[in-house]
């Protein structure tokens, strides 16, 4: 099956070309791009007039996950701490059954699609255990729909009050006490685990679906539990997944357990290197970058959701001149409450130039773009496969409307993708050669019945998880103070525009 989409105007963002976009055709052959340039033969393809339109890469979402999906729109003005008891809450309910672990991801899946973003990784959580048959219905949700996916299965083995600062000096013991867990996942239990995801489920979709590694944060898992997750993530080439100097509180997290940062405990025990893909990285040390850039590992940053969550500006430009690789995410729906990474290019782009006046430092739209494409393949160890248009890669790409009002009148077309672009102009989205998104519908899977089953689903589940949030409540005053000893604390630097607070 052949695509020949025929007098297009192409933005590669490869490294030759970046986001200088040019005139030409462009070949798709058994899922991949067989040719680029000027007046390809058809060779029996079906032709797409691809005149007034503008062929890009599909989008990388570096950094989400499935299981927020059902929770957008429904929580503000809340830092980390307190945000993570009701999206992530202490004392859990019975797990949601297989079917919504489906919709769940097929709902982020269309989300994903329309909007662009063709390849997402999904940090999959689903506690108190882990379940090959539950992970299966995400992967299956991601076949169906046609996207492609990095899937982990999120795994922490410390006591949550062993992992925050404070946390068991401020709790009152009658707290502490309904936080009885039972013995934590041993690094043999979760590499046996892993051992069969990678046997099974990885690879599957001619290869579209992968597995990766992802103990939830340093602070979260024990150091043969991070050691363990590294070592296999090398021996199968898939990224080890993980979430670092997101807060403050974090910042304080390092010195107070290990009597350094965060960023200096994973490279001391070895684990900081290439396939180390860490989601924010807000508040890194000048330091703690210099490692990071040395170990040249990856970054997912997460500009909307650091600022629902008040996590604060992420050093990006520091970042990238230490060799730091950059993508986009757009963390979980309710942090972020949208799958666009349109929306977070755009956020990303804008806000760091509130963290200061040299203007030389502000990102460039060109950056941006980068990392919304082949930098994001690179944080999801992809970057052979997608995130630019080059023979031989596979055809993951958009078709967007250069007549649209975002694009009228057309200047710079890298600008205009970040500043002024919402998604809204894309007219066809393929992935691995196939059409999954034209004229606003999905292809391959019925975008209608799946949102009427999962509204028909919502209001039971929406009641459980209001009495999980009411449940949870009572440990809102230890995770406030939490925060606010974290945001007195002298560290030596600050994520912040301002710093200090009020009581
Ligand atoms: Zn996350």
């Amino acid at each position: 099956m052949k695509t020949l989409f025929r007098n297009a105007t192409i933005l590669t963002m490869d490294k030759t070309h970046g986001s200088s976009a040019f005139a030409g055709d462009l070949l798709v052959s058994n899922g991949r791009i067989e040719a680029i340039g000027p007046n390809l033969a058809a060779d029996g393809a079906r032709i797409i007039d691809a005149t007034n339109k503008l062929l890009m890469p599909g989008l990388v979402n570096a950094h989400t996950h499935s299981s927020e999906t059902f929770l957008r729109g429904r929580y503000e003005r809340m830092p980390l701490e307190i945000w993570l008891l009701y999206a992530y809450p202490l004392l859990m309910g019975p797990q949601v059954d297989k079917r919504l672990v489906y919709l769940r991801s097929a709902l982020l899946a269309m989300e994903s699609l329309k909007s662009g973003v063709t390849t997402l990784c999904d940090d999959f959580f689903d506690p108190p255990g882990h379940d090959i048959e539950r992970l299966a219905c995400a992967f299956s949700a991601y076949e169906d729909a046609g996207i492609r996916a990095n899937v982990s299965s999120a795994v922490m083995n410390i006591h949550a009050l062993d992992a925050l600062p404070y946390a068991r000096e401020i709790m009152p013991e009658e707290l502490k006490a309904k936080l009885d867990f039972g013995p934590p996942m041993t690094a043999t239990a979760y590499m046996d685990y892993c051992d069969t995801v990678l046997s099974t489920l990885h690879g599957r979709a001619n290869g579209r679906l992968r597995f990766m590694v992802a103990p939830s944060a340093p602070q979260r898992c024990t150091a043969d539990m991070l050691q363990a997750c590294y070592t296999l993530a090398l021996r199968h080439g898939v990224p080890m997944h993980t979430h670092v100097l997101e807060t403050k509180t974090q910042a304080v997290t390092g010195p107070e357990f290990y009597g350094k940062s965060l960023v200096a405990y994973l490279h001391d025990l070895g684990v900081l290197g290439p396939n180390t893909t860490i989601a924010h990285s807000v508040w890194v040390s000048d330091a703690d970058i210099d490692l990071m850039g040395e170990a040249g590992c990856s970054v997912a940053h997460n500009a909307i959701s650091n600022l629902k969550l008040g996590a604060g500006i992420a050093p990006i430009r520091r970042l990238l001149d230490a060799g730091v690789h950059v993508g986009l995410g757009t963390d979980g729906l309710s942090s972020n409450d949208t799958a666009r990474i349109f929306d977070v290019m755009r956020v990303a782009a804008l806000v760091q130039s509130a963290s200061g006046p040299d203007y030389g430092d502000w990102l460039k739209a060109d950056e941006v773009l980068t990392m919304a494409t082949l930098g994001g393949a690179r944080t999801a160890m992809l970057e052979d496969v997608t995130g630019s248009l080059e023979t031989g890669k596979a055809a993951d790409l958009l078709m967007l409307d250069l007549k649209s009002i975002a694009f009228t009148p057309l200047s710079d077309i890298g600008k205009h993708l970040v500043y002024s672009e919402n998604g809204r102009s894309i007219e066809l989205v393929m992935v691995d050669g196939r059409i999954v998104v034209e004229d606003d519908r999905m292809t391959l899977i019925d975008e209608t019945e799946i949102l009427a089953e999962i509204r028909e689903r919502m209001p039971a589940y929406q009641a459980n998880h209001a009495k999980l949030e009411r449940a949870n409540a009572i440990f809102e005053p230890t995770m406030a103070e939490v925060h606010r000893r974290a945001a007195l604390a002298e560290i030596g630097f600050n994520r912040y525009v301002a710093s200090g607070v009020k009581r």
